[in-house]
C-alpha cells in the first residue's frame, strides 16, 4: 500500500476550518477545534488521558486554555504536517495517517463504528 497524499489543503479563514483533499478524492474538513483537541504530542495525549479519568480536573495556573487559531502549517517530511497555534503550541505532528483516522466526515465516522465499535480513538462511546 502506498503512503497517503495531499492533493490540496487549504485553510478556511472564515469557517476556521482545514479543508484536505486527498490523492483518492476523499474530502476531510477538520474544524481547527477538532484539531488542536486531537493534537498528536505527547503532552497534549497525557492531558487527555488525565481528562478521561478525572473530568473534574482543575486547570492549573501555568496552563492557559487551548488556543485554536491557526498560525502556520509547515510540512513534515512527505508524510505529515506540523501545525503551529496561535498560543505557540507546536509540538504535534499530524501524520497524513493520523490525519486520515480522525477524518470527521460521516463516511468515516461510520467505518471506524463499523470497525471498532465502541471504541473510537480509545474513547468508550456508548451506543
Ligand atoms: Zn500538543
Ligand atoms: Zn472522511
Amino acid at each position: 500500500m502506498s503512503a497517503r497524499e495531499i492533493a490540496r489543503a487549504d485553510i478556511n479563514e472564515q469557517e476556521r476550518t482545514l479543508e484536505i483533499e486527498w490523492d483518492d478524492g476523499h474530502l476531510s474538513i477538520y474544524p481547527l477545534k477538532l484539531l488542536r483537541s486531537e493534537c498528536p504530542c505527547a503532552s497534549c495525549r497525557t492531558i487527555r488521558e488525565e481528562g478521561r479519568n478525572n473530568p473534574f480536573r482543575v486547570i492549573g495556573p501555568n496552563e492557559r486554555p487551548p488556543n485554536f487559531d491557526l498560525e502556520d502549517v509547515e510540512p513534515v517530511g512527505r508524510y505529515g504536517m506540523r501545525i503551529h497555534w496561535g498560543d505557540g503550541h507546536a509540538a504535534g505532528i499530524y501524520t497524513f495517517d493520523y490525519l486520515r483516522e480522525i477524518c470527521p466526515c460521516e463516511a468515516c465516522r461510520a467505518a471506524r463504528q463499523g470497525d471498532q465499535a465502541p471504541f473510537v480513538h480509545g474513547i468508550y462511546i456508548p451506543p
